[in-house]
């Protein structure tokens, strides 16, 4: 049985229309990538793809990775500005041995030379955001609640898992900074014999619990996707708390290859999307721990 989960409400659509092509035989990764394109393609997503918000320079620079359950290989994209589909970059990049990981000027140079679609990823939208922002430099970074990292993973009907991501970062980040999202083992992992994981939220804050890695690792030892989630995600925070640090924001995924789910947060609410052969479904996981449950898209921020 297939089962594709994906964070914020953003995925929902795009899960939906992933959830039909895995219904008709399609493989884990094109689902992943499939869900993902269609994020990175709709403006009104401001922290992914076409229309995402610029850095402090006035560039919208891009990030995305993706991960091969079966052979581990993964490929990622770093800084780049006009590759329509960092996405496909990276699933592309993926099939290489090496030379997998490409950041900046090479990362757009490859996109080109592989025939990818490239375009000015900068809407009109998003640059009066940031001319509005320019004067306020002072104002700390913040991964802006309710559209964030698009992050999808997959089992397909044959057992295959993969795992895609796709952001435009934090609003006003300085230009070279780079979050979780692309690194294996902080912003995402897949190992098709235990499963597969991913985070969205405070990029700084998740790389240092390489959060991807340590909940698949925790599913390899026997924990259930949801148990795995929260016992990361508590460690994680716990420990940033007695730095005297908040680490309050933080949101992960999971999936196990028999498709059961997790999720788990310290943000208030966090809503995911998972699809199953019967249905396509908006849920919430919360930061006080309350169980997950079915939630109605109006009960949820953000665009979907
Ligand atoms: N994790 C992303 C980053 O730090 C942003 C996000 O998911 O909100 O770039």
């Amino acid at each position: 049985m297939h089962t594709i989960i994906g964070t914020w409400k953003m995925s929902y659509p795009a899960l939906q229309e992933a959830n039909a092509l895995l219904a008709a035989g399609a493989p884990a990764d094109e689902a992943v990538v499939e869900a993902i394109v269609r994020v990175e393609d709709n403006p009104n997503y401001t922290s992914v793809g076409y229309g995402g918000l610029p850095n402090r320079d006035g560039h919208v620079t891009l990030d995305a990775a993706f991960m091969d359950g079966r052979t581990l290989r993964c490929g990622a994209v770093i800084c780049v500005e006009d590759v329509r589909n960092p996405i496909r970059a990276a699933r592309l990049l993926c099939g290489r041995p090496e030379n997998c990981v490409l950041a900046g000027r090479g990362a757009e140079q490859f996109a080109r030379h592989a025939g990818l679609p490239m375009r000015d990823m900068r809407t009109e939208a998003g640059m009066r955001r940031w001319r509005e922002r320019v004067s306020g430099l002072e104002t700390p970074l913040d991964a802006y609640r309710g559209h964030d990292t698009v992050c999808v993973l997959a089992v397909d009907g044959s057992g295959r898992m993969a795992a895609g991501t796709s952001t435009s970062g934090l609003f006003m980040k300085e230009a070279g900074r780079v979050g979780d999202t692309p690194l294996i083992g902080s912003g995402f992992y897949c190992d098709m014999r235990y499963g597969a994981a991913a985070a969205t939220g405070m990029g700084e804050d998740i790389m240092r619990g390489c959060l991807s890695y340590e909940i698949v690792s925790q599913m390899r030892r026997g924990a259930s996707p949801q148990d795995a989630c929260e016992e990361a995600v508590r460690m994680l925070a716990e420990h940033m708390q007695g730095l005297g640090e908040t680490g309050d924001n933080i949101s992960v995924i999971a999936l196990s290859p028999d498709g059961r789910c997790g999720a788990a947060t310290t943000l208030a609410t966090f809503p995911f999307a998972v699809g199953r052969p019967a249905s396509t479904t908006l849920y919430a996981a919360y930061g006080d721990r309350s169980p997950v449950r079915a939630v109605a898209p109006d009960e949820v921020e953000g665009e979907c």
